[in-house]
């Protein structure tokens, strides 16, 4: 095996933490609920995404909880992004295997990404400014036999390959000092998420970090879904009103 981890694994893992952050989510909708009281309702709603009747005591309960979790709740994340950021040349550092330089994948053709740079993706523009697609796979295969054919067989839809041609023949960077290296090369890997190949000196870094980085997703996730849930609810109920 050549990635530090199974892709099946990783995303187990995320179901995993994604339960967790939602139990720990509910908790805090039921732990503000508590201070709410309403002399119109028979029945407390139970429900965060509730349709609330007008003048609902428990609108303050939902307003209160959109504001824990884009102030508190966003801070933390916040918190755990940078703290994942800050110990990263701590765990790792480059050992120059030019493995992150000659075989980048992304679900993404070439096509696809010229699209999205012209649409002003930055992440694309910075990666067609120094990335070139691989002909074929079996050119991408030539060069990284292992690594290819399992990348391409975990993966759940089509896969594409591409190198960078400023890579020198003993794994240093051309224009390392240019201002043509985009960001995107200086800051990788900027996520413990990237597909890494198990040699990489990030790799400690990575094992370290993706319970951390994972649940910080899954929490993230889960406060705009519920922050969109309860938004809904609020304009039915307004609508109601009239
Ligand atoms: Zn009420």
């Amino acid at each position: 095996m050549g990635l530090t981890h199974d892709i099946g694994a990783i995303k187990q893992q995320y179901r995993d933490l994604f339960e967790l952050a939602h139990q720990r989510l509910l908790t805090v909708f039921t732990q503000l609920h508590s201070k709410y009281h309403c002399s119109q309702c028979n029945t407390p709603p139970d429900a965060i995404d509730h349709v609330l009747h007008p003048g609902c005591e428990f609108r303050n309960w939902q307003k209160e909880s959109i504001i824990t979790m884009e102030q508190t709740i966003g801070k933390q994340i916040l918190e755990s992004l940078d703290k994942i950021q800050s110990l990263k040349e701590v765990h790792g550092s480059c050992h120059s295997c030019g493995v992150c330089c000659s075989l980048s994948s992304s679900q993404f053709s070439p096509d696809e990404l010229g699209t999205k740079a012209n649409e002003g993706d930055p992440f694309a523009q910075q990666f067609l400014s120094v990335f070139l697609p691989y002909d074929s796979h079996d050119h991408a295969k030539a060069r990284h036999p292992e690594l290819v054919e399992e990348i391409v067989e975990q993966a759940d839809g089509p896969v594409y390959f591409y190198h960078c041609p400023h890579l020198t023949d003993d794994n240093k960077c051309s224009i390392y000092n240019d201002p043509r290296r985009p960001d995107i090369c200086k800051t990788y890997p900027d996520t413990p998420l990237v597909l890494m190949y198990k040699k990489c000196g990030y790799q400690p870094w990575k094992a370290e970090m993706l319970p951390t980085t994972l649940l910080a997703q899954a929490t993230l996730e889960l406060c705009q879904y519920y922050s969109n849930r309860i938004l809904e609810a609020v304009k039915s109920s307004g609508l109601s009103e009239r």
